[in-house]
């Protein structure tokens, strides 16, 4: 692992990448994805506030420290991950394929009992399997609930649901809102530790081309700025997912993530610690 983490403190946000895609079962490519992230971050066309207020610019606020190196499997960021929130700094991940996810949870389920996983996604990746494979990116979720590793799960923009993977959330007792039935104004009532699991392609692709699977009919960029900036919760962490630089047009969907890894490290810096 080449990040360094030892001067992280609590109050810090943690940034760094996981750059890893094996787990991608129609695309390669969002294991290129964070170091684009960060560039299109810091590429001089914007600056580091927040909608809500934050300045990020502000020394000591955001601590980006590299990649996580040598990604073998969705487990293998468990114990670095485990080591960051250790110093009592929260963390923002950013993908990568959403396989990462399972490791990413399960790090901070180490550290906060009874969290809510507000997943954001056009898809439930609830799959027992996929292709033979039980941590496939269309998995991570299945996992997570059968290690009990969050209180509350809660899926909003689905629009792909299929009856295998509605029979998983029936199971797990997930709540899942679909897209045909969101509305930006929902209030989904979230108590205790928030983490965020953002799949950008929860957005439409007309926003954000950028992804391996397209599923039109997707929210805007506003929405999901909207839905985040409403939702009254304790957001003590996030992961950025699913970014695929081979599909983007002009880097459009890398200042997307930007956007979006500006405004939740300022509703993490809302109320951390
Ligand atoms: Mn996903
Ligand atoms: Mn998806």
């Amino acid at each position: 692992m080449s990040v360094s983490f030892n001067h992280l403190k609590k109050g810090d946000v943690a940034i760094f990448g996981l750059p890893f895609d094996d787990f991608s079962s129609f695309l390669k490519g969002p294991s290129k994805a964070p170091k684009l992230i960060l560039e299109a971050l810091h590429n001089g066309s914007m600056n580091l506030s927040s909608e809500s207020g934050a300045d990020l610019g502000s020394e000591g606020c955001l601590q980006e420290i590299g990649n996580l190196e040598g990604i073998k499997h969705p487990r293998d960021v468990i114990d670095p991950i485990d080591e960051i929130l250790a110093t009592g700094a929260s963390a923002i991940a950013l993908g990568g394929d959403h396989s990462l996810t399972y490791g990413v949870v399960k790090a901070f389920s180490q550290h906060y009992e009874n969290m809510t996983l507000l997943h954001l996604d056009a898809h439930p990746d609830l799959n027992d399997e996929f292709d033979g494979n039980r941590y496939s990116h269309a998995c991570p979720f299945a996992r997570i609930m059968e290690e009990n590793l969050v209180g509350r799960l809660v899926q909003v923009g689905i629009r792909t649901m299929t009856p295998h993977q509605q029979e998983q959330a029936q199971k797990f007792g997930v709540e899942v809102i679909e897209m045909k039935n969101w509305s930006a104004d929902i209030d989904l009532k979230l108590e205790g530790p928030v983490f965020m699991s953002f799949d950008i392609d929860v957005l439409d692709p007309a926003f954000a081309p950028g992804i391996s699977h397209h599923e039109p009919g997707g929210m805007s960029t506003r929405e999901a700025i909207d839905f985040i900036n409403h939702q009254k919760m304790n957001l003590i962490g996030a992961d950025i997912m699913e970014y695929n630089p081979d599909r983007d047009l002009n880097g459009v969907t890398a200042m997307v993530c930007a956007k979006l890894l500006k405004e939740i490290a300022g509703k993490i810096i809302a109320n951390f610690p």
